[in-house]
């Protein structure tokens, strides 16, 4: 393929503002997808993404496009998540593309993932293409967007701006011509020795580790013998091929092309994204710069309800496919053996839950999640450690914790003046510390320092629900900051539930304890005998109810009995609470829920 017909190029923008709608409209401009076929945001394939109606993973498709000069194009376009905890998905996929289209809902304007995904880009130097997306839709407010996304970057002030709705499809022709014009052919050297960044993998279970590759330099032929450059294995290139959008072998993929080896390699740890892809005979010299690894932000505890085998085959195979989930074993007194799993925010955590109850048809346990701690002990007679809990069991014993830090961020929120108040209430309320405000357009951008884990669950929503869905936010990591904080154990029946354990800020207990022991109190499945619970923390008790006890023969059938009998058999059932095992309280996921829900 002559590279000067190759656009290789990323769509990215806020999340809901039509990524997925703009990819079916040029699909089914390019006829790469027949009318037939078409169906709404037909790349969120995956069940959890239709139920969503959010894009969960990176899909590539390529099209031919002929353009008004009379050539065929080959666009190969890569649809990308907006979600914040899929950031790392976009940073992928961009670095296999040479431009992208920076889209816009005119009805919403600029929006925080609008700037954090334009920032992705800026700093990886693509080119981009400004549009302007819905302005269908009558609440389109055209010039104030406009203005917005030149205030972004000041390089896009005398560019044209596309105006598009990809719903109707009005304006998409123009805009394939924009692609064609405006973004840049791909760089490369066919004859030089194969060089080509695996960006992306799947896990086919009778094919293998499906590699997704943008080709560099040199040619990538069906049977090579290659090599990946970081650990040095050696593959066949059984397949080579295409997404249109579904997989098309062809012959080979020459530079700055984009499509999928089939690599035979059945251990999915040995194909890294990241990695440089070469030939054996012939290997580059050098190998691509790579990625980093994805940060975990919160961790969780995975149990099976029944099936401890399928489970962790379930999360073998999700894995493969989203290598930001990172799982260790770990082993629960009350859960008895399941998963610590590391995630890249509560949606990534929901969406890997939802993935092991519909595709795999296994239901679990998640308990409730939390970020990492830096925490200094002091042992009798030894040095200071400085040690990294991930999961609250582990946290060391309060006598020999002389500090304590939790990781913090630089959090953006963009708003309309009209909410700015109750954020900054908000923001306050989740120890959030000011650093900044400024004015974007018609929004306030107000920046706060504020702890990972207030931000980590529930601030998303109230920020959303207190601006009535105009606020968005975006973050960055910033290090980790000493912190007053403690662990809460929590007792049932005087037994400690571990999985139960959590930590929080010492400001924090009275309130959170006392709104915790209530929650348990309805949520923990009852037993003959009343049950205490209570919430400790440095050993003493702080918070306690007792879970009242079933009395439901006694009471349902009462009428049909004497008195006497009545009083015979709750004399009965409160002897039984006597025996009863301390350690066998059921957990279901509602009891995990009340931990999520506290303030
Ligand atoms: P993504 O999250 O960026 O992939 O956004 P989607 O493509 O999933 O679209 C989000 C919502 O916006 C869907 O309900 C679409 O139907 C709607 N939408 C997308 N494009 C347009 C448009 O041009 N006009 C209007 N009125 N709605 C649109
Ligand atoms: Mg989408």
């Amino acid at each position: 393929m002559n590279f000067k017909l190759i656009r290789n190029f990323a769509i990215i923008s806020h999340i809901d503002h039509g990524k997925s709608t703009l990819s079916d409209r040029l699909m089914e401009e390019t006829k790469t997808v027949s009318d037939r076929e078409m169906t709404p945001q037909l790349l969120d394939s995956m069940g959890v993404e239709q139920a969503h109606g959010v894009t969960v993973k990176s899909r590539t498709v390529q099209n031919t496009y002929r353009a008004k000069d009379g050539q065929d194009y080959q666009l190969n376009l890569i649809d990308t998540p907006g979600h914040v905890d899929f950031n790392y998905e976009v940073t992928k996929s961009l670095s296999a593309t040479d431009g992208v289209i920076l889209l816009v809902d005119a009805t919403q304007g600029v929006q925080a993932q609008t700037v954090a995904n334009w920032r992705l880009a800026h700093e990886l130097g693509l080119p981009i293409l400004p549009v302007l997306n819905k302005i269908d839709a009558a609440s389109a407010q055209i010039d104030e967007s406009e203005e917005q996304i030149r205030q972004l970057d000041p390089a896009l002030a005398e560019r044209k701006i596309y105006h598009i709705s990809a719903k109707t499809g009005l304006g998409i022709a123009d805009l394939l011509e924009a692609i064609v014009h405006e973004l840049p052919a791909p760089v490369g050297d066919e004859n030089s020795p194969l060089k080509a960044l695996v960006f992306d993998s799947e896990y086919d279970a009778f094919q293998g580790v499906i590699a997704q590759v943008r080709v560099i330099d040199g040619t990538l032929k069906k049977g090579a013998a290659l090599q990946l450059m970081a650990n040095g294995q050696k593959l066949l290139a059984k397949e080579v091929g295409i997404y249109r959008p579904n997989r098309v072998p062809v012959d080979e993929l020459t530079a700055g092309e984009v499509g999928y080896v089939v690599t035979g390699i059945k251990d999915p740890k040995q194909v890294t994204v990241g990695d440089t892809l070469t030939s054996q005979n012939q290997p580059t010299k050098t190998a691509l710069p790579g990625y980093q690894q994805s940060q975990p932000v919160v961790y969780a505890g995975i149990y099976p309800v029944d099936d401890y085998n399928a489970l962790q085959e379930a999360l073998q195979k999700l894995a493969l496919n989203d290598t930001s989930l990172v799982l260790t074993d770990e082993q629960s007194e009350a859960m008895g053996p399941g998963f610590r799993a590391a995630f890249l925010g509560i949606f990534h955590l929901q969406i890997i839950k939802e993935r092991l109850e519909t595709e795999f048809g296994i239901e679990v346990v998640v308990t409730a999640p939390n970020v990492s701690y830096r925490v200094q002990v002091a042992q009798k007679g030894q040095d200071i450690q400085t040690v990294t809990v991930t999961n609250p069991t582990k946290f060391p014993d309060f006598d020999q914790i002389l500090a304590v830090e939790e990781p913090v961020v630089k959090a953006t929120i963009m708003t309309p003046s009209d909410s700015v108040n109750q954020l900054m209430k908000l923001a306050d309320d989740y120890r959030g510390i000011f650093m900044d405000m400024g004015n974007q357009g018609d929004y306030v951008r107000l920046v706060y320092q504020m702890p990972l884990s207030e931000i980590a669950y529930d601030f998303f929503n109230q920020l959303k629900s207190l601006s009535h869905g105009y606020a968005s936010f975006s973050t960055e990591a910033i290090g980790y900051q000493e912190a007053d904080l403690v662990k809460v154990d929590v007792q049932v029946n005087y037994a400690q539930v571990d999985a139960l354990a959590f930590v929080t800020h010492r400001s924090r207990v009275a309130e959170q304890t006392q709104q915790l022991v209530h929650e348990l109190k309805m949520t923990i499945p009852r037993r003959l005998y009343p049950m205490p619970v209570q919430a400790l923390v440095e050993g003493r008790v702080v918070a306690r109810v007792d879970v009242p006890p079933l009395r439901k023969n006694a009471a349902v059938n009462g009428q049909a009995r004497s008195i006497s009998k009545k009083q015979a058999l709750l004399r009965r059932q409160s002897a039984n609470k006597r025996q009863a095992a301390q350690s066998d309280i059921e957990l279901p996921q509602a009891v995990f829920n009340a931990l999520l829900s506290l303030k």
